[in-house]
């Protein structure tokens, strides 16, 4: 196999890929003390940031009287179901209100009141904090405001990030890209940072945008990296419906709507979640996705692909001031919220799992960090409680601007020989296979037989035996090599965890087992997907 030769070079202190909160938090924290570029692999605003609606979680305690970051913390550990790390969540909550603060002091304009920012209760939290801007279109005032801040580094957008490339160490180095004219490039760093965001298009339907195709757990799986809890896939329970087949990027029905009264109803009327839990309609998003799959399976009144969202009760004129986005979305589905119940399904929403990291963003492979959606703190555990990820986005942007200098300082002595890599590619045509395969045998509701069956049919759609997208590769192609080595890493995790918690729900498995209280790492090797002790991923 021949290895492609870059077309052109350039050399920085550290590279950062991608511009969603995280990498440009990151980008914005590090450029004063170091070079710093920036490769996105389309438009700038292009990220799963730019559609976040509910908002932020945040205590800011000395606005919040009856809340505290303990608070907090407790339903964070709750909804995580056993596999949050009570360290990194008390360290990125409680470092949440400076970070909410730097951010408003960049430019972001939360919505307001007499009394201070307006707060709402999304699931799983037990008390308002939840801080939102433009109603629900909290994700496009942060990502406009971080892209607007003074002092942001050089940007390559439309650059595909191909791999993290290696020095002879086992260090990471630099990074390959493909630019929209088609040619390779090597940028040469003392650091790589991964701020890639999701992995909704494992899926057939999602409310990710185009861009989250896994590409940063692909990247960090070709470099060696572990990766944890990647089984936790988490199901957004209110997604727009607008018919069967209806594939792709799906318009989110925040839960902020139930948080100002709205109640799921199957076909009947019937309420989906009384009895079912306690915070009923605002319950967890696993368990609300769970009860709406089982509530699908009787199929009531006929219907088995979709429920209601009945938001009729919420005065018209505060729906539309309080959700302009989602009424938008629903007008454009010919669907009026404020006199008819919204049709809604679950479809995959937020990556639970990712790179295994510490609190500083640091990998297991040195010189290699990662933050935001791609990564694992241990924040999420087996389920992310709603609007706790603009959060994590903020505070490891900062955290790992910050430890970084040590890497930068480190490595800028030793110049480095960099082992080259072929560009990532699989044939395209083999995207929707993956997608259809992984909604039916890894959504909710999993068996051995399913994922098996799945791993086997999704390793050979990884395949470009002949090369023949190797040797001219297109976005297309190295995100389906990507989806393909990331979906055998989800695949392999969920298989080896014999128990449902959180999002990972195993028909053959249906309860929670002590002895898997901890997480699922795996790393691969070459094409294949190991599962490791938690003791050797370091
Ligand atoms: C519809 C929706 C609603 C949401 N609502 C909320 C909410 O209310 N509150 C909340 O806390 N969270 C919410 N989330 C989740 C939250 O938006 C994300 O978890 C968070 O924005 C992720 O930020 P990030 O910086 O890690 O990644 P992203 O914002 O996804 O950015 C990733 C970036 O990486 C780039 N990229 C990816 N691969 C490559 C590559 N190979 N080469 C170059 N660039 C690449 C992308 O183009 C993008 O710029 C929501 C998500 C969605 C989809």
């Amino acid at each position: 196999m021949t290895v492609s030769l870059p077309d052109w070079e350039a050399t920085t202190d550290v590279v950062v890929v991608g511009t969603g909160v995280a990498g440009l938090t990151f980008a914005l924290d590090a450029a004063p003390t170091m070079r710093v570029l920036v490769v996105t692999k389309g438009a700038p605003d292009e990220a799963n940031t730019s559609w976040a609606q509910g908002g932020v979680a945040v205590v800011r305690d000395e606005h919040d009287p009856g809340d505290s970051v303990a608070d907090h913390v407790t339903d964070t550990l709750v909804a995580g179901a056993g596999l949050s790390d009570p360290t990194a969540v008390e360290l990125i909550l409680g470092a949440g209100p400076g970070a909410v603060a730097r951010l408003i002091a960049r430019g972001a304009a939360f919505d307001a009141g007499p009394d201070g920012l307006l707060r709402t209760r999304e699931g799983g939290h037990t008390a308002n904090r939840v801080i939102h801007a433009g109603g629900d279109a909290t994700g496009a005032e942060i990502e406009r405001a971080l892209l607007a801040a003074p002092g942001l580094p050089t940007m390559l957008a439309d650059h595909l990030a191909l791999d993290v490339l290696l020095d002879g160490h086992g260090r990471a180095r630099g990074l390959s890209v493909l630019g929209p004219d088609g040619r390779i490039g090597l940028i040469r760093a003392a650091a790589v940072v991964l701020a890639t965001g999701g992995a909704g298009h494992l899926y057939a339907a999602t409310t990710n945008p185009g861009v989250a195709t896994a590409d940063g757990l692909a990247m960090a799986l070709r470099a060696g990296a572990a990766l944890a809890d990647v089984e936790f896939m988490q199901f957004h329970p209110t997604v727009l419906w607008t018919g069967p087949g209806e594939l792709g990027h799906r318009a989110l029905v925040t839960e902020a709507v139930r948080g100002e009264g709205a109640v799921l109803i199957d076909a009947t009327g019937a309420s989906v979640m009384r009895g079912v839990h306690p915070l009923a309609d605002l319950a967890p998003r696993d368990v609300v996705s769970l009860a709406i799959t089982r509530r699908l399976a009787t199929a009531p009144g006929g219907v088995s692909d979709h429920v209601y969202l009945d938001a009729t009760a919420i005065p018209p004129a505060v729906f539309r001031r309080r959700f302009p986005t989602v009424s938008a979305a629903c007008l454009r589905a010919g669907i009026d919220p404020t006199r008819q119940p919204i049709p809604v399904a679950p479809a995959a929403h937020y990556h639970c799992g990712g790179v295994l990291t510490d609190l500083d963003g640091r990998t297991t492979v040195p010189g290699l960090l990662a933050i935001g959606e791609v990564a694992r703190t241990g924040l999420h555990g087996a389920n992310r409680l709603a609007s706790n990820s603009l959060l994590e986005g903020l505070v490891m942007g900062e955290r790992a601007a910050l430890a970084v200098r040590a890497d930068v300082s480190a490595a800028t002595s030793r110049p480095a020989e960099l082992i080259l890599t072929d560009p990532p590619a699989a044939d395209p045509a083999g995207r929707l296979e993956l997608q259809a395969t992984m909604s039916s045998s890894a959504g909710i509701g999993r068996d051995l037989p399913g994922l098996l069956a799945a791993q086997s049919a999704i390793a050979s759609l990884g395949d470009d035996p002949a090369g023949l997208h190797r040797a001219t590769p297109d976005r297309p192609a190295v995100e389906t090599a990507n989806l393909a080595l990331a979906a055998g890493a989800l695949l392999a995790a969920a298989e080896v965890r014999t128990e449902s918690r959180g999002c990972h729900v195993r028909t053959d498995h249906p309860n929670r087992s002590a002895e898997w209280e901890r997480p699922v790492l795996v790393r691969a090797r070459g094409a294949a997907i190991e599962v490791l002790e938690p003791e050797v991923a370091r």
